[in-house]
This record gives C-alpha cells, structure tokens and sequence, in this order.
C-alpha cells in the first residue's frame, strides 16, 4: 500500500510516493500545473464563474444549486454540468495542464449536484431528445464528458467521488461501471475533522474496494493539530491497511504538515507497539520506512 498526500502546496515530500496538488479549486482559484504531481481538478463548483455568470448554475424544483439555498443540501456552488462553453473552459485547462510535465490529471465534481438536478431548458431538452430516462440520460451525460477529458490526459487519469457506493449513479449521475472503463483508480475521499470514530472509514473502504472495478485510494484528512487526532488517524490507516487498497493520501495544508504526521508516527513508541502487537506488518513497514526519512 502507498502513501501519498493532497496538497495546496505544490512540493513534494518524502516519505510519501503519491501526490496530488489542487490546482483548480472550488472557490475557482485556478493555478498553473504542478509539475510531477497529479493534478486535481474541480470541473463544476465553480462559486467565481457563478458569482460572475449566475444563468450558469444548476436548477432544481428546490432552487438553486448554491450553498445559501438550504432547501438543497449542496457543499458547493455547482455550474450546470451541461454548458458546451464551460465545458469547454474545463477541456482548455486540462489541455493546459497536459502540455507541462504533469503526472496526470484527477477530476473531482464532475457530476451532477442531486438527483433533482438539473431542470434548466437545455438539461430539459437534453433528456428529452435522448430518450433515455432520467437516471439513464444524467450518467451518460457525466460518462461523456470523463471520456472527452481522459483524451486530454498523457499519464495517470484518475477520479474523485460523492462517497455514496450505492445511489451514486441516481443522485449524481456517477456509473462506476462505465468510469471503470476509463480511469486508472478511484480516489475515494472520506474527510472528517478527526477519526476518533472510524468503523465508517472500514465500512466504505470494504464497500468501494468490493464494488469498483479498478484499484481504489483513499484519501484522509490529516490537518489535524492534536496527539489525540493523529493518533486516532493512524490506526485509522492501519485497519484500512489490511483491506485491498492501492494507497492512502493524506490531505494536508502544506509539507510541513505531512513532516508533523511522519514524526508523530515515529517517535511514538506506543503506537508501534500496537502495529507489532496486533500484526499490522504493512502499516510498520510504512513507519520504519518514515524513521530513515524524518
Ligand atoms: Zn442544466
């Protein structure tokens, strides 16, 4: 099993043989490709292009797709995933990122923000021509536009996920079948503000590696300052260790960040013990790896 980091920082660190850089992001930040590194791409949370442009966001019976309408229970500000002309704005970067020394690209938010969504006339019109019905049409809406991006993508071509294994294709249009078919891995994205509670963690990660088809990482928020949180992270990484995964990513602020997780590790001679202790040969192989490094 790797491990890895996501970053906002475009700096890798050692210790660690995946990483992913946000280079464009949900608040519509957009930053030049990181070289060497995965680049993670927010397709349709876009809050500046709405801000600017708002005819261009997602509509539903319940309103629209923004984080201020509550009767909608969307993260972010979602442009309506049938545009051609944004689409194409996300096709140019990709292209963008692909002429610079990138490993690949990962795409995150490329779907559909509900179920509900979207109803604006060409979404409509759309559905209506395809005949197709409604959850049929918005996967095959979402599978079209992953197949234009991969062809824009050199190396390593790589997606984001809701973490819902089983209603993802009705609520956002995801078909992990058909994505199978076009990505190298999953990245499985299971943020909390801390792990002290984790039997989820298991759950999902047993779910999604029984049910997606290519190898699956799983990323885990690591911004946490406390001995307590780390170490509950930690063990986290280690149940997880023993199910098939292909790597970790830890999604840290910034390199130093990363340094504080592998030093914690190391110099903490109880959670060592316990990695002996309860057979977690991968996990003490990963801070043994660590020691030579930090
Ligand atoms: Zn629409």
């Amino acid at each position: 099993m790797k491990m890895g980091l996501v970053t906002y920082t475009p700096e890798k660190v050692e210790g660690f043989d995946m990483h992913v850089y946000y280079s464009k992001w949900v608040d519509g930040s957009v930053f030049p490709a990181a070289e060497e590194m995965q680049n993670d791409v927010t397709c349709f949370c876009d809050a500046k292009t709405i801000r600017e442009n708002p005819d261009l966001v997602a509509v539903s019976k319940s309103g629209l797709a923004l984080r201020k309408n509550r009767k909608v229970n969307t993260p972010f500000d979602f442009v309506c995933p049938t545009n051609p002309d944004y689409r194409k704005k996300i096709f140019d970067y990709i292209e963008g990122l692909n002429k610079e020394n990138i490993e690949g690209v990962t795409l995150n938010l490329y779907h559909f923000p509900e179920e509900e969504f979207c109803v604006c006339p060409r979404c409509v019109e759309l559905w209506r021509q395809s005949g197709l019905n409604w959850t049929g049409w918005r996967a095959q809406e979402i599978t079209s536009f992953l197949k234009q991006a991969k062809d824009l993508v050199k190396g390593t071509f790589a997606v984001e996920m809701y973490p819902d294994p089983v209603l993802a294709k009705e609520r956002f249009g995801i078909d992990f079948e058909k994505i199978a078919e076009l990505v190298d891995y999953f990245h499985v994205p299971l943020s909390a503000r801390d792990y002290t509670t984790n039997y989820w963690v298991d759950l999902l990660v047993r779910d999604f590696t029984r049910i997606l088809k290519k190898p699956v990482v799983l990323e885990l928020s690591a911004e946490m300052p406390t001995n307590e949180k780390l170490d509950a992270l930690l063990k986290t990484v280690a149940y997880v260790s023993k199910q098939h995964l292909k790597g970790v990513l830890f999604l840290v602020h910034d390199s130093e960040n990363a340094k504080q997780i592998c030093r914690f590790a190391v110099k903490n001679t109880d959670f060592r013990a316990w990695l002996r202790t309860y057979e977690f040969s991968e996990m003490s192989q990963i801070v043994d790896d660590w020691a030579k490094v930090c």
